[in-house]
């Protein structure tokens, strides 16, 4: 459970991480924030490319920099935009990797907090690890 004061720092350095968003293509800047388990916030921005596929998104970005800074577990997860949009399928997908079910998801607008989900009700019946069939056989 993350307290009041932590998500008003997320939302704010999620809307502050939207400044360096890179999207000359969709023109939809989106920025996230990431606390980890060791206490540091992790931000980051949307990535666009002129081969669209290669593009990446905010809430990806902050995660992969938490991970690559040697952070394992995800605490709770801002994502700002002007409208208020919820993260897409993949970045749902790799936040159930590093977070926890009941983990706070925290949509922002221009305005600020415009909506409190758990993970869990954004990815119901998460694929998993634990689904992987360690003991099968090879191939
Ligand atoms: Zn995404």
């Amino acid at each position: 459970m993350i307290d009041e004061r932590m998500v008003s720092e997320l939302v704010e350095l999620a809307q502050g991480a939207r400044s360096n968003s890179y999207a000359p293509y969709s023109r939809y800047r989106v920025g996230a924030a990431v606390l980890a388990e060791s206490g540091k916030v992790y931000t980051g921005a949307n990535v666009e490319n002129s081969s669209y596929g290669l593009s990446v998104c905010a809430e990806r970005v902050a995660i992969w920099k938490a991970v690559s800074e040697g952070e394992r577990r995800i605490l709770a997860v801002a994502v700002a935009t002007e409208n208020g949009g919820t993260p897409c399928g993949a970045c749902r997908q790799v936040m159930s990797e590093f977070g926890s079910g009941d983990m706070p998801v925290l949509i922002v607008d221009a305005d600020g907090l415009k909506q409190r989900f758990r993970l869990d009700e954004l990815l119901p019946e998460a694929f998993s690890g634990s689904d992987l069939l360690h003991d099968s056989e090879p191939g």
